[in-house]
């Protein structure tokens, strides 16, 4: 089913389509023979997606997106070379245009690490500015001085052995428009989110938004290098888009209403700390976590970002550590550990820098 089918069919009382029935509804006829394939979701005519797996032995751990164009196919986010080998697999299953561009929506490495991959699959990785500076800043072993996110990558990850860091060669400062009379991708900066060099696609005419980590379904959160408070006006640059469908960065693929869910969990997240916390001296501050935490499970809209206190990687404290120190401009030093071990969790599952 089309597009334009689709809107009408939720225009017509099945916005509350689950989402499985929805998948279903969007999926289309499959090519005959290609089963793998058959794994990506086919969004509209020729556009992609292809969820990945939030763990330390996945191949793909970003969500990717494709979009087969006129001449070449564009791809949304390079993952880690495992995951960019599967995504390029999956691709060939469907067409023989060559891969053309790689789209980096930031520099985290189960982003960005597998440009090496594209590149050696005919590929130039692309971004914002704001990746490179982003990785001036961390990948400093690439840049010449001491060891940083990628070779504290590599420590987890097998697959980094086989490749090198490539930093996008491409670079657009706000926006870049790929445009051939069928498909019009817009790649946009909309402001500091999760990093301060996001970047997201959008597909005007099927209203299909790539929003890489500017929006996660689900509690993934990582909130070290960017800043909650500008994140929740970038997510209301990205909610004025009108999306239908939002491929996020991580988590299952959803409707435009995600947008407003993550916006509303910082919103809240920021009005909790700021009542309770904001005022106290750090060690005092500490003790309302849990009490937070509670609360905004307490509200069923927001409720999935919240983590599990001592589930595997529990984002939550170093959350609200953030938002502290974003809010009473010091930090949260009874929770001085929290920010490291999120920041350390979050490494092995998106290849950052622990340090
Ligand atoms: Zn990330």
């Amino acid at each position: 089913m089309g597009g334009v089918g689709r809107r009408e069919f939720l225009a017509g009382g099945a916005a509350f389509l689950s989402l499985a029935a929805e998948a279903e509804l969007l999926a289309g006829p499959i090519p005959a023979g290609m089963a793998e394939a058959a794994q990506a979701d086919r969004l509209a005519s020729e556009v992609y997606f292809h969820e990945g797996q939030l763990s330390d032995t996945a191949d793909a751990v970003c969500n990717n997106g494709w979009i087969i164009l006129e001449d070449y196919v564009l791809v949304i986010d390079a993952n880690f070379p495992a995951g960019a080998r599967l995504i390029i697999s999956k691709i060939r299953s469907l067409t023989d245009k060559p891969i053309r561009f790689a789209f980096d929506t930031h520099h985290h490495g189960d982003h960005a690490y597998g440009n090496q991959v594209y590149v050696e699959n005919g590929a130039v990785p692309i971004a914002h500015t704001g990746v490179i500076e982003e990785m001036k800043r961390y990948e400093t072993g690439y840049y010449g001085g001491q060891p940083g996110a990628w070779e504290e990558a590599m420590k987890g990850r097998a697959d980094l052995k086989t490749t090198r860091l490539k930093p996008p060669s491409v670079l657009f400062p706000k926006d870049l428009i790929f445009d051939d009379g069928k498909h019009r991708v817009e790649l946009m900066h909309l402001g500091v989110a999760h990093t301060h060099g996001d970047a997201v696609a959008w597909l005007p005419k099927e209203r299909i938004l790539f929003s890489g980590d500017v929006c996660v379904n689900g509690p993934y959160n990582y909130v070290g290098d960017g800043d909650v408070g500008q994140w929740v006006g970038t997510l209301e640059a990205a909610r004025k888009l009108g999306a239908e469908i939002v491929c996020t960065g991580h988590g299952p693929r959803s409707v435009g209403t995600v947008l407003d869910d993550q916006q509303a969990f910082f919103k809240a997240l920021r009005e909790q700390v700021g009542a309770l916390m904001a005022a106290k001296a750090p060690e005092d501050a500490k003790a309302q976590v849990e009490p937070i935490r509670a609360t905004l499970k307490g509200n069923a809209r927001i409720a999935r970002y919240v983590g599990e206190r001592g589930a595997g990687w529990d984002p939550f404290p170093s959350q609200v550590e953030k938002v502290y120190e974003e809010l009473a401009g010091k930090k949260l030093a009874a929770l001085g550990h929290e920010p490291r071990l999120a920041r350390h969790a979050h490494a092995r599952s998106h290849g950052m820098a622990s340090a």
